[in-house]
């Protein structure tokens, strides 16, 4: 059985890792070796946009673009801490410049635009730059009459961006409404974990979305959702598994299927 609950960032380094989904104690190559997912329970560990692009596209096929965008904290916004530190401190942690990679590629010789993003910046949340190089890649699958495939991890909207970031919702959708019209198909792949306003956007509006088995999918988090609707929500609420239920999602398809999955899927769409 899945446990839903925290999950650890990344596989840590050293021999063994404790597996968030069964708690047991699994070889670290045996892991990895699955593509990241525990061998006891089929727990999926959470992995960052680079190994997204590894495990989706053709090696050596993707060429990113717009690496160098950058946000440049608009709002000079300041909380606890300043919106600027904090970019400096997650582009020097992940390597990456902003939440999302976009780029051309190959999945299984079929070319298509591909964008990934990547939690472990400021919680994958999706601020201006994101959704400008979403919508760009969006507009190159567009233009080049490519299909689409992205890959959904985020907390939602950027806080720090305000209003800006809010604005992304709107324009990526509208983008990919241009992409529909031109008969580009779109693939969406929901990963844990999917929410806020990513949710409430771009990764809905896939022709086909799946999502990764056990991947906690949602708008808004359970606390707040049973203290506005005064209920208690069952314990699998906003899991892959219940959205597909539920008619939200078209598939849970799991890590070391998705590249074929995907591939079949650009066939059966173009
Ligand atoms: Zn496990």
């Amino acid at each position: 059985m899945l446990r839903f609950g925290k999950r650890k960032k990344q596989v840590p380094d050293g021999l063994f890792v404790k597996c968030d989904g069964c708690g047991t104690l699994v070889y670290r190559k045996n892991v990895e070796a699955l593509l990241q997912v525990c061998p006891e329970c089929n727990y999926h560990f959470r992995i960052g946009a680079w190994d997204r692009v590894r495990l989706h596209t053709d090696e050596g096929s993707f060429e990113e673009i717009d690496r160098s965008l950058a946000s440049c904290d608009p709002l000079e916004f300041v909380a606890a801490k300043a919106y600027k530190d904090q970019l400096k401190k997650y582009a020097e942690t992940t390597g990456l410049t902003e939440a999302i990679i976009c780029g051309t590629c190959r999945i299984e010789e079929r070319p298509a635009v591909f964008a990934a993003m990547d939690f472990r910046f400021s919680g994958g949340s999706m601020g201006s730059v994101v959704g400008e190089k979403l919508t760009r890649a969006i507009e190159l699958a567009t233009e080049k009459d490519l299909p689409l495939v992205t890959v959904a991890a985020s907390g939602g909207a950027r806080m720090q961006e305000s209003a800006l970031s809010l604005m992304q919702m709107a324009k990526t959708c509208a983008a990919l409404n241009r992409l529909d019209k031109a008969g580009g198909p779109y693939i969406s792949v929901v990963t844990h974990m999917t929410t806020g306003g990513v949710t409430a956007s771009w990764a809905s509006m896939g022709d086909v979305i799946i999502a990764e088995p056990g991947a906690m999918i949602g708008f808004t988090g359970r606390r707040v959702m049973e203290q506005t609707i005064k209920q208690e929500l069952p314990p699998e609420f906003q899991t892959a598994e219940f959205q597909l239920e539920h008619g939200f999602l078209d598939m849970i398809v799991e890590r070391k299927e998705i590249k074929p999955t995907v591939a079949r899927l650009i066939d059966y769409l173009t």
